[in-house]
């Protein structure tokens, strides 16, 4: 039987359930980008405040592209469980802050409208870097990205996160409305800022007057989440149904560390999300940073070079103690480009990310990490180099993780099978690499000349002697060998 409103009452004691009356919740947050994370993470905190009596902020969640979210909890009333998974054991809670959910391509029109609605005071999204239809490096609007010219000419019917906001917030300022709150919760770099500048971007596009009131009207904090979240297999689809009794189509995985840093801008109200463990500051730059380069980076790096060197998940690339090394070495080296924030401390902050990166429990496949490489590579790598070579600082680490991803993104592993590489420029990467051959002389500079992804980075020489000289060595030793030689030296 399957997991719903009807039979919450009959879970096993020991399955955490809503402590409020789903019946009397109503929606406060649109989230954009129905995934595993924000069910994990941001849901979880919503689900907290509903508990704590605050009933007007429920959620409706839209999936921007595939039906398969919609299909799987419509018919458990949106009830999902979240398993915690511990090297100890698994801890699960079914969580009811999810309402609705809507997908986006079915009936644009109709999710323009209720993100429209007054009783929507904040808009949060999680539609990975590139739904976000900017590039990179520079982090402006990509005004020739098909989705951007799609939505320009189809203003009340659009197809990206930009244009949905851009449209919903033209709605409401026409009503006389006051916008809503534009919460990110994307890896992005400054990610508020930046999808203020985009969104502003696309509403000049459309009329000035626009981009100037959600410029002057609207606020989009800046947010650092972390929580890891693997894609949820069939087996533990299995599992979390077997320990409910029920089934559950859409369960997700997750560790039992959890953080949200938010800044405390919010222009129509908000939950009492510090009750519900949520860090309020004024300035997230500090904790995004430190999370991009210490946890983000040795996860990058741990992708491309554990994935070639054979390692199904992050955990067994840890139980190599090169690789765990690795890891630790990316964070030192990013370490001094960071001030950490007040109240921080450094070395326990990298102690727990190398134990949160060895959870046995957590099955998180180096292959879901290294997806959208053009897209993470400036937060989490680029930005440390260009702070150390400034500084005149060696590279060595952060140029080996560069050269893994430049090894990955030609799509052919070390026994020459296919890579299923999944990245928006998937396909200008693999040109370079069939042009450039195998050769770490002409694939490095190749790649190191894609701007959208380097910009003039791209063309400082010590950078490009490192990253050449990283993907020379993994041609002729291999990721195993060449993180060994690393470490060791
Ligand atoms: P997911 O694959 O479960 O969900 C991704 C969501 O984004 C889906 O709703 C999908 O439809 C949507 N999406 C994908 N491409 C899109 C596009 N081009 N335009 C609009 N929407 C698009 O992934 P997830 O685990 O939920 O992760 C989503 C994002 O959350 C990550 O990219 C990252 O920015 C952030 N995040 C994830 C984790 C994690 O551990 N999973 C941790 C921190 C932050």
């Amino acid at each position: 039987m399957r997991l719903g409103s009807a039979n919450l009452d009959r879970l096993p004691p020991a399955i955490r359930r809503p402590a409020y009356d789903r019946s009397r919740v109503t929606p406060g947050i649109v989230h954009l980008g129905l995934g595993a994370f924000h069910r994990a993470h941001q849901a979880v905190v919503v689900d907290d405040c509903l508990a704590s009596g605050a009933l007007s902020w429920g959620i409706v969640g839209a999936s921007l592209r595939s039906p398969d979210t919609r299909d799987a909890l419509a018919p458990q009333d949106h009830l999902y469980t979240v398993a915690i998974r511990a090297a100890e054991g698994t801890e699960h809670r079914v969580i009811g802050a999810l309402l609705d959910s809507v997908v986006a391509r079915e009936k644009p029109a109709a999710l323009v409208e209720r993100m429209a609605d007054p009783a929507i005071r904040i808009v949060s999204l999680t539609v990975t870097e590139k739904g976000y239809c900017h590039t990179p490096q520079t982090g402006d609007l990509d005004e020739r990205h098909p989705d951007v010219v799609h939505d320009l000419n189809n203003f009340d019917a659009p197809r990206s996160a930009p244009g949905f906001i851009v449209a919903a917030l033209a709605r409401r300022r026409a009503q006389g409305l006051a916008p809503f709150t534009v919460l990110c919760c994307d890896n992005l770099a400054a990610n508020g800022h930046t999808v203020q500048r985009i969104v502003t971007q696309f509403a000049a596009l459309r009329s000035k007057d626009l981009g100037k009131w959600i410029a002057d009207a609207a606020a989009f904090p800046c947010t650092m989440v972390d929580r890891i979240v693997p894609e949820t297999t069939d087996a533990d689809r299995d599992a979390v149904s077997n320990a409910l009794g029920f089934r559950d189509a859409w369960p997700v995985m997750t560790e039992p560390f959890t953080q949200w840093v938010v800044e405390d801008r919010f222009t129509a109200g908000r939950p009492d999300l510090a009750a519900a463990g949520v860090e309020l500051v004024t300035d997230v730059k500090p904790f995004e940073l430190m999370k991009l380069r210490l946890l983000n980076a040795s996860h990058s790096a741990l992708a491309y070079l554990g994935y070639l060197a054979a390692y199904e998940t992050i955990a067994d690339t840890m139980r190599d103690p090169h690789f765990a090394r690795l890891a630790a070495r990316v964070m030192e080296e990013a370490a001094v480009t960071l001030t950490m924030p007040a109240g921080t401390d450094l070395g326990a902050y990298r102690a727990s990310l190398l134990k949160r990166f060895a959870n046995p429990a957590l099955h998180h496949r180096t292959w879901q990490i290294a997806m959208d490489g053009s897209q993470k590579l400036p937060q989490r790598l680029l930005g440390a180099m260009q702070d150390r070579l400034a500084r005149g600082l060696p590279i060595a680490t952060h140029a080996l993780a560069v050269a893994g991803w430049m090894r990955y993104v030609t799509a052919l592993d070390e026994q020459g099978r296919a890579i299923d590489v999944r990245d928006p420029l998937a396909a200008e990467f693999a040109g370079i690499a069939r042009e450039a051959g195998p050769v770490a002389e002409r694939l490095a500079p190749a790649l190191l000349g894609v701007e959208k992804v380097f910009g003039p980075l791209g063309t400082e020489p010590r950078l490009r002697e490192a990253v050449t000289a990283a993907l020379g060595r993994l041609y002729r030793d291999g990721a195993r060998r060449a993180v060994e030689t690393l470490v060791s030296a």
